[in-house]
């Protein structure tokens, strides 16, 4: 996902797509070039794309965090990456490549299945809200896109079954343009308050215990029936998380929060 200006749009490598226009794709096991774009990548991770991994592998976000990321902040950004770290071998392999292709498939990151296609956001709307975009960008080597098989944006979201990543993404991507600017001050963006967004957006589980066993609920005002929701749902407590994020940095107002008057 990137986050694109508008007057950068149509210099961006690939075929931007409109909900209309249709690309040819497939992709199988008897493929020349199966498992390649498994291998030699930079492959960026989304916050909900951390939440369907640490189900599917049954660890701890800290675990994740400490055994599978690199956590890199480029010089001038204010939020860092998180990148899948790949094997030490020559190749750069993905961690979760087999020879029978991928063992997290069913929850694969959003970049995975969104392949050979790349989700992008525009934000041209003053209050801040992005529009998603989407290029076909198939490396030279996919043999896939010289295929027969015919898609447009939304036949191939659905077959991938990436409608929840892209909404995930999309609003990520809400939260990761306001951090253009420097929200940090001079603690910087390895100071505590950076730790403590990094935390709401890659950690449901110390968030959670945050929302839940400090006093939170001291300082923000929160219903009930939303209390409830993200107790029991890592996706509901991750939408939370990016609107605390958005109203502890920002002071952005939220429906879901609200500071409490002293
Ligand atoms: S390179 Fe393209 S066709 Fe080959 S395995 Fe990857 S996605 Fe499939
Ligand atoms: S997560 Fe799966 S699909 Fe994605 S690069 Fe790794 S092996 Fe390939």
């Amino acid at each position: 996902m990137k986050v694109i200006s508008p007057q950068d749009i149509d210099q961006l490598p690939g075929r931007r797509l409109s909900p209309e226009d249709e690309f040819s794709f497939r992709c199988h096991t008897d493929i020349a070039c199966f498992n390649r774009c498994c291998r030699n990548l930079n492959l960026f991770l989304y916050p909900y794309d951390v939440i369907r991994l640490t189900d599917r592998l049954q660890i701890t976000a800290d675990q994740f965090i400490e055994e599978y990321v690199d956590v890199v902040l480029r010089p001038g950004q204010f939020f860092p990456e998180v990148v899948l770290r790949m094997a030490a071998d020559k190749e750069r392999t993905c961690p979760f490549l087999t020879p029978e292709g991928c063992a997290v498939y069913p929850d694969r990151p959003d970049t995975c299945r969104t392949f050979p296609i790349e989700q992008g956001a525009i934000f041209a709307h003053p209050a801040g809200k992005a529009t998603s975009v989407f290029f076909y960008r198939p490396p030279g080597f996919c043999q896939g896109q010289h295929e027969k098989k015919s898609w447009t944006i939304s036949t191939w979201t659905r077959d991938q079954e990436a409608e929840i990543y892209h909404r995930m993404t999309h609003r990520w991507s809400e939260v990761r343009h306001l951090f253009q600017s420097n929200p940090w001050g001079t603690a910087g963006p390895e100071g505590p308050q950076a730790k403590m967004a990094f935390m709401a957006a890659y950690n449901m589980d110390r968030f959670r215990a945050f929302v839940f066993e400090s006093s939170f609920f001291n300082r923000y005002r929160v219903k009930a029936a939303v209390k409830k929701k993200i107790r029991r749902s890592n996706e509901a407590l991750l939408l939370f998380g990016f609107e605390w994020i958005k109203l502890f940095l920002w002071r952005l107002p939220s429906k879901m929060i609200r500071l409490r008057k002293n």
